[in-house]
């Protein structure tokens, strides 16, 4: 993989659309990283806690961290002093407890709601009766340490590309909707976090403000469980 032209290429062409690019480094050697680094790419997105505070000791002060996986509560203390945004946020408990990390850290962290857009059962998130039910309860006084600028959502896996825009579709009206309603005085709809290697083009075209490249950019990840 050339990650430098890679990075110019997907850089230029999800800022055209007024969006920006996270390479998704997860797997990646730090050395992979370091070259879209050098190429100006400062976004980066990890899906293991550990992982990413261990490279984020190896790597610039000055890359944007975005946690992008499913996050266990016992692992945001790994992360809690540095991360620039969690994607993945998709349950009260969880956001409890970036809250409790973030006091401790003596910092606000930025996150976004997941929702399950997908047909596929195994996908995290929230359903959007859910989660404008709990925007309605009072989240800057509950979680005072944390930030909601947005939504996150995950299309089905499939050539589909009807559905995948359907489901891009529905992601972007729920963002829309919650932008014209009142909200709770720390929560925010500014960040819309859809698309990846396959379906990234149809994200822009839907809306996305932040697309999460792996694959296309990197190559192959080394553990396929990943
Ligand atoms: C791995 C991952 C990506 C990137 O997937 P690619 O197909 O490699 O582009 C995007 N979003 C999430 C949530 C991921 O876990």
């Amino acid at each position: 993989m050339d990650i430098k032209n890679n990075i110019n290429r997907y850089k230029a062409e999800v800022e055209t659309s007024g969006c920006r690019l996270i390479a998704v480094s997860k797997t990646q050697p730090t050395t992979a990283i370091a070259e879209a680094y050098q190429a100006g790419q400062r976004l980066f997105g990890e899906n293991k806690a550990q992982e990413m505070a261990a490279k984020q000791k190896e790597l610039a002060p000055d890359i944007e961290w975005h946690m992008i996986g499913h996050l266990q509560t016992n692992k945001v203390k790994y992360i809690a002093p540095f991360v620039s945004l969690i994607h993945s946020v998709d349950s009260a408990r969880l956001l409890e407890e970036i809250n409790r990390q973030a006091l401790k850290n003596k910092r606000s962290i930025p996150c976004l709601l997941q929702v399950h857009i997908a047909r596929e059962a195994t996908k995290f998130g929230w359903d959007a009766q859910e989660l404008k039910t709990f925007l309605h309860t009072d989240l800057s006084h509950q979680f005072p340490a944390v930030t909601i600028i947005g939504l996150m959502g995950m299309a089905t896996l499939t050539d589909n590309e009807d559905q995948i825009e359907s489901e891009f579709r529905t992601l972007k009206n729920l963002f829309m909707e919650l932008q014209h309603r009142e909200l709770p005085a720390n929560v925010s709809m500014k960040e819309l976090s859809m698309g990846m290697s396959s379906d990234y083009k149809l994200a822009l075209k839907a809306g996305s403000t932040l697309v999460r490249i792996g694959t296309s950019i990197f190559g192959a990840r080394q553990s396929p469980n990943h």
